[in-house]
């Protein structure tokens, strides 16, 4: 499977991505666990990252970009990933595409987080105290969720009009937003194996061209 996880800070990529990965035993690829732990070594990508992190700001696309693309490359990643926090623009968007197009291996599908913005700054504050995270201050994680809404939520019409999106309700119980997204992946599969309708806005992208409406599985 290749998946990517899309959707604001604090919607619970990190947790579902962790269930995910071992449902599908494939790796878990997350931008801002690598970019974390290159921080705590002291590395010259973990210096770069730091600055743009603290701020709630994004890293450059091209640091992002050559990381993720360097990633990839390793042999875990051939029969499958789950892509956690990339991509995070349209550059990157594009960049993901060129290099799957490239090796000829499609994503199947992206699943899209929803939570609503209140739910969000209290989910965030309360990590913030748990964790102490550098970059989860009031101001930053104002402007991490302003930054989400310009640059990231594009990607949700990019995927969308790719016919690759699913919609996945991120409130409840962990293992019930598991059991949803593996339902919007089941259907997904359906539709891209040529069967019927597809009642979860999500498609193959070769076959389908847009879907207009995408639901939300509850
Ligand atoms: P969140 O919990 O806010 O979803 P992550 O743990 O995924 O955040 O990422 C933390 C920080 O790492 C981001 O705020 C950003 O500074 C940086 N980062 C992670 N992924 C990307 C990316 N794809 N593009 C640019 N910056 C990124």
């Amino acid at each position: 499977m290749r998946i990517v996880l899309l959707g604001p800070p604090g919607a619970g990529k990190g947790t579902q991505a962790v269930r995910l990965a071992k449902h599908f035993q494939c790796p878990h690829v997350s931008t801002g666990d690598i970019f974390r732990a290159n921080v705590v070594e002291g590395t010259r990508l973990g210096l770069t990252a730091k600055e743009y992190m603290d701020r709630g700001d994004l890293v450059p696309d091209e640091v992002v970009i050559a990381m993720v693309m360097d990633r990839l490359a390793a042999p875990d990643c051939e029969p499958g990933f789950l892509l956690d926090g990339f991509p995070r623009t349209v550059t990157q968007a594009e960049a993901l595409d060129r290099r799957l197009a490239g090796m000829e291996t499609p994503l199947h599908s992206v699943l899209c987080f929803e939570v609503e913005e209140d739910e969000l700054f209290r989910r965030l504050a309360g990590r913030s105290a748990e964790l102490g995270r550098s970059d989860d201050g009031e101001e930053t994680i104002r402007h991490r969720l302003e930054v989400y809404a310009t640059k990231t939520r594009p990607l949700v019409d990019y995927y969308m009009h790719r016919g690759l999106l699913g919609l996945v309700n991120a409130l409840g119980h962990v293992e019930d937003i598991t059991a949803r997204i593996l339902e919007v992946l089941r259907v997904a599969a359906y539709s891209r194996n040529g069967g019927g309708s597809n009642h979860n806005g999500v498609g193959g992208a070769s076959r389908r061209p847009a879907n207009p409406a995408p639901r939300a599985a509850r």
